[in-house]
Order: C-alpha cells, then structure tokens, then sequence
C-alpha cells in the first residue's frame, strides 16, 4: 500500500506539471523556453495524463484566452456549466473561429506534435492519445507490477480532471477572489492552487498570461513556478517571463480593489520601492513583445 501511495504522490505531480508546465505555460504561452528536451519531456508527462493531441490543446486554450468568457470561449461557464466543464471535449472538429494552421503555426511545424494531431480529426488524435497512455500503464505492470502501473493509471486519471475542474470553477466568480480587474470572470480559488500546481491562480494568470509565474501573493503557492526557477538555475530553461514589480503595481493601483472590498491588500504584500532599474525596464519590454505573443493569447 505504501508503495501504491508513493508511486501515486509522484505520478500525480509530474504528470499535473506535464499540463501545467509543458501544455499550458510552455506550449500554450510560450512563457518560458527550454532546450527540446526538456520541452519533450514535459509535454509527453502531460500526453500520459490523458491530455491529448499538444496542437489540439493548445489551440483550444489560445482561443480561451482570447474569447474569454465570450459565447466564442470554447468552454466559458457563462454559456453553460456543462459545456465548460465537459460537453466541449465531445465537439468533432474546430470552431470555424479556431483554426491551428493560423493560431498554432509555431506547434504545427512540429512533426512530432504534427503526429499527434491526426490531421485535426479529432476521435483519431484522441484515440491515439488514450492507447498510448493505456500503453505506458501496462509496461509499468510489465515491468514493475500491477501496484505501480494501477497507481499511475490512477494518478493520470486524476490528473485529467484538473483542466476540465478548472475551466468551471475558477470561472465563477462567487467561488474565488481576484487581485485584478478584469471583464472576464476568472478569480483565483486557493484548493484548485494546490491540487492544480499553481493554476489556480487564474485571475492573476488571465491579467499576465505571458507569466511563467501565476501565484502572485505570498500566499498564493505556486510550484510549477518554483519547478520554473529550478529550471533556470540548471540551465533547463531561458527568456523566463515573469511580471516586475513595476508591473504588477501598475495593475493592482489600476485595479485598486479585490473583490473582498478591501483597499487594495494584495498591493500591500508587494514591497513600497519605485522600480525602474534597467534590469527591470529590460524585463518590463519583455513581458511586452510578441513572444509575450503569449501576452495576447
Ligand atoms: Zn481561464
Ligand atoms: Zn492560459
């Protein structure tokens, strides 16, 4: 039993930063970059959690973001719970809004990811992606025994709820709390932090979803942000963007509440110095190009 749980504990958090890291900051966001490897690596953890064709994901999420909570956000609880927690994964093909061939055009030059999409038919790519997670599973059992391969299997599973979990709740803004305005409903919810790596964090990462970083607040635990800064202390990963000081004020004095009604708490935790080193106008412009294209998507 101890090894079930053990095995589960690790599978759970690497396949959940295979989303969090590989699919969504990396793929999605481009919020960081990284040697292919390393890049492959995170995005096949992901692949084994059931995830799916990487161009399919990404592309949906692209969209999201620049739909968001719009009758064209392919999964806004606005329009109807079912469909943002799982009706969205039954559609067919794109949205005549969504096309990868124009949103995606840095994934699709991939062959691998190429590969994995099944020329955007949908029950192809899916299929492949279930068979080749099931595959794994049972190598695992081949080779380590049935306790491991059904803990992995397990924590895969479990794992494939944390996007479909998310899309809802931290999209209704009775459930969490924003530190920014922002005209979509994303709001942050401390548990969906915890389980989902960091992602929880919603609010602040739909206001700098360029951000390799989502927690913002001291409280506000973020560990695919830490895998991150270890990352780059290694060498794994380079061009890391984050949010500078300066421009996380900017946003909160703009913003001047949370939704609590308190005066501005989150600015307090931010520390009372003006910024504008050259270190930090050079990350400030940054956060601001278009490999912060993530900024836009
Ligand atoms: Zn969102
Ligand atoms: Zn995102």
């Amino acid at each position: 039993m101890t090894e079930f749980l053990i095995v589960f504990a690790i599978s759970y958090v690497i396949h959940a930063m295979g989303i969090t890291i590989g699919y969504h900051r990396l793929l999605s966001h481009r919020s960081f970059c990284c040697p292919k490897w390393v890049e492959y690596f995170w995005v096949f953890m992901g692949y084994l959690a059931f995830e799916g064709s990487p161009i399919w994901w990404a592309t949906i999420h692209r969209a999201h973001h620049r739909h968001v909570d719009t009758p064209l956000d392919p999964h806004s609880p606005r329009e109807s719970l079912y469909n943002a927690h799982f009706g969205w994964l039954t559609a067919k093909t794109y949205a005549p809004h969504v096309n990868p061939a124009i949103q995606s055009k840095d994934l699709v030059s991939d062959p691998l990811y190429r590969f994995l999409e099944q020329d955007g038919v949908f029950w192809r790519a899916h299929t492949m992606g279930f068979a080749v997670a099931l595959g794994f599973r049972a190598l695992l059992w081949a080779f380590f025994g049935w306790q491991v391969a059904l803990a992995s299997l397990l924590a895969g599973l479990a794992v494939l709820q944390i996007p479909l979990m998310l899309n809802v709740v931290c999209h209704i803004p009775k459930l969490g709390y924003k530190n920014f305005r922002s005209e979509d409903d994303s709001v942050n919810v401390w548990w969906v932090g915890l389980l989902a790596m960091g992602e929880g964090w919603h609010n602040n990462h739909h206001v700098f979803p360029g951000s390799a970083r989502s927690g913002i607040k001291p409280l506000e635990f973020d560990f695919s942000w830490h895998v991150i800064r270890l990352m780059r202390k290694l060498g794994w990963a380079y061009r890391v963007n984050d949010p500078s000081e300066a421009q996380l004020r900017a946003k909160m004095l703009a913003s001047g509440i949370n939704t609590s009604g308190r005066k501005s708490k989150a600015l307090a935790s931010i520390p009372e110095r003006p910024v504008l080193s050259a270190g930090t106008m050079a990350q400030s412009t940054r956060m601001q190009r278009p490999t912060s294209a993530a900024g836009k998507r």
